[in-house]
């Protein structure tokens, strides 16, 4: 039959691609189906301004798995990485930290600010490289699932103490603090300074709606140290030719294992034979039949959206709509005439190569995170600056550039409710340029375009619930085998024929291939029920 096949993929983001990659890989019959005219969800690269090119959404990638790239052969479609050696962090009374690949360098740096803390540093990130390395077998296997009554499961769940616990009380100590400390106590138990512990506590409140201080961000901190690019741990890096090339070559594999990728069939629902998912319904009425529905978009968009309350088993819905989305961060892309010029280290250093981060101070951000509890953006909020033309002429033309602002906190549900983005967006883009601006007066001089994203975007456009990057926030109580709904954290769900392959599946958020491919291993592994 024409419209059959063994798999149907709702959603071509990176995850659902790479799910693809592995069925088709394995001989499957399989068919994903993005509603966008592009695939790569909040992986993509768009030319939203003639001759620029921006990543959208995601900007850094570091944590998609190494063995996702040797399996899919990804170099061979396309995928490079340059890494970002450089964290340059600018403060509001004129100095500046630097830190970067020589370590003589960033001991100077730091040492303005706390000789201790200068010393500490490097020994820091060999415990951290150690904490990741640890937990990292974690993120490359399906979670061992402790509600399940199966004695193999216990046996995963015992080796995983063991492997965590037989590292010694030291390193079980720290892992207990990383899981429920928050990013700024975990942070002052090694470091003093607050120029050091504020641009560094940062990582732990990306994506969440959580502040530096709030217990749990500790973990979304050594989240972000558990990538690596080409075996070399907790590098970040820029993707050649913007994210959207990592999406691309992903598809690019898919399709070399015989997978069908379709653009423009939004899925309006799944079709449903009494308690079996049996294919899906596009938005234009055409309906496709497979064994197996595995859904590459969010928990809420899924079970709440594509497949209805009325088929959700007792309590499902309300376990999923206790899933925090809870979107806190927006993006602001430019087209730039000429470079920054930072008034703390002028010209076009280095300094500019890597990441700019802009996190003047602990208090100062949990200001930032006060507005968004209450419903604004912040007046001051944090920003995570790349500038990828420097590295990667591709992006922009001759002589101009691109640069990338993430930014917190920026709460989809506003005072007004979400809607209000609409009358704030523009409000909001000025907030941050008007901080920019405050360490790099020039950059309103040199920009040529530029395109705003709110959490209200992040959904309409992106189709992210609620603006949430990692399809549902990382906190404790929704990692591992808690993601989505305890008892269901193995791909498989509750409804007969559907199984879940995107980040709102373990190990959860990120350009990291993980959830696709694991679903396509634990499909294969079982077959449709
Ligand atoms: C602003 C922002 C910045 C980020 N920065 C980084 C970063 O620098 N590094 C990093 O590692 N991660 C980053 N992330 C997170 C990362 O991009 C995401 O976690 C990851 O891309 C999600 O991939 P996914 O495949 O799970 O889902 P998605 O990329 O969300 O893909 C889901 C796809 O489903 C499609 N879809 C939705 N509904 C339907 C439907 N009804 N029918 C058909 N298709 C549908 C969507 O259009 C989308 O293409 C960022 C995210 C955002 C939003």
């Amino acid at each position: 039959m024409a419209n059959s096949y063994d798999a149907i993929l709702i959603g071509g983001g990176h995850n659902a691609l790479t799910c693809a990659a592995y069925l088709a890989k394995a001989g499957q019959r399989v068919v994903v189906l993005e509603r966008r005219h592009l695939v790569g969800g909040a992986t993509v690269t768009e030319e939203i301004h003639p001759g620029f090119k921006y990543s959208a959404c995601s900007y850094v990638v570091s944590l998609l798995r190494p063995w996702i790239v040797r399996d899919l052969d990804l170099p061979k479609h396309g995928y490079q990485v340059i890494p970002l050696e450089e964290t340059f962090t600018p403060f509001p009374d004129g100095r500046y930290l630097l830190r970067d690949a020589d370590a003589e360098r960033t001991r100077r740096s730091i040492a303005q600010f706390s000789k201790r803390d200068a010393e500490v540093y490097p020994m820091f990130g060999r415990a951290m490289s150690e904490l990741g390395r640890q937990v990292k077998p974690i993120i490359d296997q399906a979670p061992p699932d402790p509600t399940s009554f199966d004695p193999r499961e216990i046996f995963k769940l015992a080796g995983l103490g063991r492997r965590i616990g037989g590292q010694g009380e030291t390193w079980t100590s720290a892992h207990i603090k990383m899981l429920t400390m928050s990013a700024v106590d975990f942070l002052s138990e090694w470091f003093e300074s607050e120029q050091l512990i504020a641009p560094m506590a940062v990582s732990g409140i990306i994506g969440t709606f959580l502040g530096l201080r709030s217990p749990g961000t500790a973990y979304v901190l050594l989240h972000h140290y558990m990538g690596e690019i080409d075996g070399s741990f907790r590098e970040w890096g820029l993707a050649v030719g913007g994210t959207g090339s990592v999406a691309n070559a992903i598809a690019s594999s898919a399709r070399s294992f015989g997978a069908e990728i379709r653009t423009e069939a939004g899925v309006d629902r799944v079709l449903m034979q009494g308690d079996r998912a049996v294919g899906v319904v596009l938005e234009n009425g055409e309906e496709l039949r497979a064994s197996r529905v595995i859904s590459g978009v969010d928990p809420h968009r899924t079970f709440l959206g594509l497949v209805g309350e009325h088929h959700l088993e007792d309590g499902l819905a309300t376990q999923l709509k206790r899933f925090k989305m809870r979107g806190s961060s927006g993006k602001v892309n430019l087209a730039l005439d000429a470079l920054p010029e930072f008034t703390c280290l002028p010209g076009h250093g280095r300094h500019l190569y890597g990441d700019i981060t802009l996190a003047p101070g602990i208090d100062a951000l949990e200001r930032a995170y006060d507005d968004a509890k209450y419903g604004a953006f912040s007046r001051r909020p944090f920003l995570d600056i790349v500038i990828p033309s420097l590295n990667d002429p591709t992006v922009a033309p001759p002589g101009k550039h691109v640069m990338s602002i993430f930014v917190q906190y920026a709460p989809y549900k506003l005072a007004n409710g979400p809607q209000d983005w609409e009358n704030q967006r523009e409000a909001f883009g000025d907030a941050v340029i008007d901080e920019l601006a405050r360490y790099a007066p020039n950059i309103k001089d040199v920009i040529l375009h530029r395109h705003v994203l709110t959490p209200w975007d992040l959904e309409k456009t992106y189709g992210l619930t609620e603006g949430n990057i990692f399809h549902g926030e990382l906190s404790l109580e929704q990692l591992a085998f808690l993601r989505p709904v305890p008892g269901w954290s193995r791909y498989r769900t509750p409804v007969r024929g559907l199984w879940m392959c995107a980040s709102g599946s373990h190990p959860g958020g990120g350009i990291m291939g993980a959830p696709g491919a694991l679903c396509a291993q634990a499909v294969l592994k079982q077959g449709a029920r």
